[in-house]
């Protein structure tokens, strides 16, 4: 990285303390580990064309996402964030200033979420912006969360709403960091995952780690504005429930809480985000809808999903 750029980098962070003992400028960072836990890594790539546009999008919305990306990874598994190493890709055509602006966006939001930018690697090349972050946590005492842990009877839990996040919230969500934490540690959670491709293909990647199947109550999904508004644009082809099921980078918590555990957390103030339960998990593989009426249809999962190969 460049001297001036890590200078200035250096200066605009907080003062180090606490496990960060080596930070941007030497060879390599180092971490104290004093706090106990185990370490969990988590690292998410961004790309220009595929999760933003650099065309159209403010560099530091993109250097905030790339970051709240890993936090939401962590939050999945109830870790505790502590540090975060950020490797961009510059187009050659892009001078330093935005790899500036996409760490305006990212270091306030490091700083809300008390995690570090231990360091890093700027390079310039003759594609578009690639921006990948790396962020190691701990575990508390309550130990991970996985996804493996969803049981026939157990509810299905999320934070938040859903759907229509490409108005607004794929760039702006708070990832669930602290909600995750004190759901861990006040109540019975079973398994987590964040929903990042969508919120029935997300179920049932949980389902197919906890070798269960999952009944979703249509009536109890909750629907987000943006869901709504993002319907009314294709009125033919979406519904705003369709669109809650199916759209990704939501970035809520799904969860897999015995049923009352589930009802006792809803109702729980301090939380400081809505938790609806929208269904309960089935020894039946597969997913199945429950509608007004009580029927019962096989669900097909539909999200986002990376498409490799020629
Ligand atoms: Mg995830």
């Amino acid at each position: 990285m460049e001297l001036e750029f890590i200078r200035r980098l250096r200066e605009r962070l907080p003062p180090r303390q606490g496990d960060l003992l080596v930070g941007p400028g030497d060879d390599a960072a180092v971490l104290a580990w004093r706090s106990g836990g185990n370490c969990v890594v988590t690292t998410d790539m961004l790309t220009d064309g595929v999760d933003f546009r650099l065309s159209e999008a403010d560099p530091r919305r993109i250097g905030r996402k790339a970051l709240a990306v890993n936090l939401s990874d962590l939050a999945a598994m109830a870790a505790v964030p502590v540090a975060v190493v950020v490797s961009l890709a510059l187009p050659r055509t892009a001078s330093l200033e935005l790899a500036w602006e996409l760490y305006e966006g990212l270091l306030p939001l490091a700083v809300e979420f008390d995690t570090y930018v231990a360091g890093g690697d700027t390079n310039a090349w003759d594609g578009g912006l690639v921006i990948n972050v790396t962020a190691i946590g701990r575990t508390t005492e309550r130990g991970p969360l996985l996804r493996s842990g969803a049981r026939p009877g157990d509810a299905i839990v999320v934070t938040g709403d859903f759907g229509g996040s490409i108005l607004g919230k794929h760039f702006d969500f708070t990832p669930r960091v602290r909600e995750a934490l004190y759901l861990g540690a006040n109540y019975e959670v079973r398994a987590a995952m964040d929903v990042s491709d969508g919120l029935s293909l997300d179920l049932g990647r949980m389902c197919e780690e906890s070798g269960c199947g999952a009944e979703l109550t249509l009536s109890s999904i909750p629907i987000s504005a943006a869901a709504r508004e993002a319907a009314l644009r294709n009125p033919q082809s979406d519904t705003p429930l369709e669109r809650a099921l199916s759209d990704g980078e939501d970035f809520e918590l799904l969860l897999a809480m015995p049923l009352e555990e589930a009802s006792r957390a809803a109702a729980d103030t301090s939380l400081g985000v809505g938790l609806s339960i929208i269904g309960r998990f089935v020894a039946e593989r597969g997913l199945y809808a429950i509608d007004a009426a009580g029927n019962r249809t096989p669900l097909t999962p539909r999200g986002y999903e990376h498409r490799f190969g020629p």
